[in-house]
């Protein structure tokens, strides 16, 4: 049995653009940010893997529910990214509808890590996916991405700043930083712990 905090050995399964296409699975955990927000990254860092989720040049390429297993854990969902600006209006309902029927009828799903920038975050669209979240009573984990991007003279004001903006406090949020491996091994370890 490999340490509740070394890496995720992720194999991809599937990927989907209707959550009834995808298989039946026990417990999975979900990922869910707006495009940029680290997400590949953070997915590459957990599993210590360069390319297992593809780090896009290009947010908003890969808009698919894809699905990951691992033999000693949850499955784990890596949902398409939101919210990116260059996209019509017709592809990104088509996105909230995936994204939204996932998380509404995935039964296995029991917690969903919401990704937010660090640096910059939450965006308006984090906030509003938050609410939507929240409003269903939905079990999440707020994860800040990009730690090493704030400046240690500014970080105890960000860290207020980033809960209060998303109705939590400071103890409610997981910092990460996937280039420096902050938070990773404690983010595996949660991840574990729900399987
Ligand atoms: P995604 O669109 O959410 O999958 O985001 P990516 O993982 O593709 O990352 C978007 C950009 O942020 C890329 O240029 C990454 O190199 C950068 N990035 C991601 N994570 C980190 C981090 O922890 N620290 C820093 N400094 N940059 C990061």
């Amino acid at each position: 049995m490999a340490k509740s905090s070394s890496p995720l050995q992720l194999t991809f399964v599937k990927s989907a653009t209707d959550v009834r296409d995808l298989p039946f699975t026990q417990v999975e955990v979900a990922m869910v940010g707006r495009s940029n927000v680290g997400k590949s990254s953070l997915i590459n860092a957990l599993a210590n893997h360069r390319q297992l989720a593809h780090v896009s040049t290009t947010p908003g390429r890969t808009q698919l529910l894809n699905l990951f297993e691992q033999p000693d854990g949850p499955f784990v969902m890596d949902l398409p990214g939101y919210g990116y600006a260059k996209v019509p209006d017709r592809l990104r309902s088509t996105w909230q509808a995936m994204i939204e029927g996932y998380l509404l009828e995935r039964e296995s799903l029991r917690l969903i890590f919401t990704l937010s920038d660090g640096e910059i975050g939450p965006t308006k669209l984090d906030v509003g996916l938050l609410d939507w979240v929240r409003s269903h009573e939905l079990p999440i984990q707020i994860v800040a991405t990009k730690l090493d991007k704030v400046k240690a003279t500014k970080l105890g004001a960000r860290k207020q700043e980033l809960a209060a903006a998303c109705g939590v406090t400071t103890a409610d949020v997981l910092w990460v930083s996937a280039d420096k491996g902050t938070g990773i091994q404690e983010m595996r370890a949660l991840i574990r712990r729900m399987g």
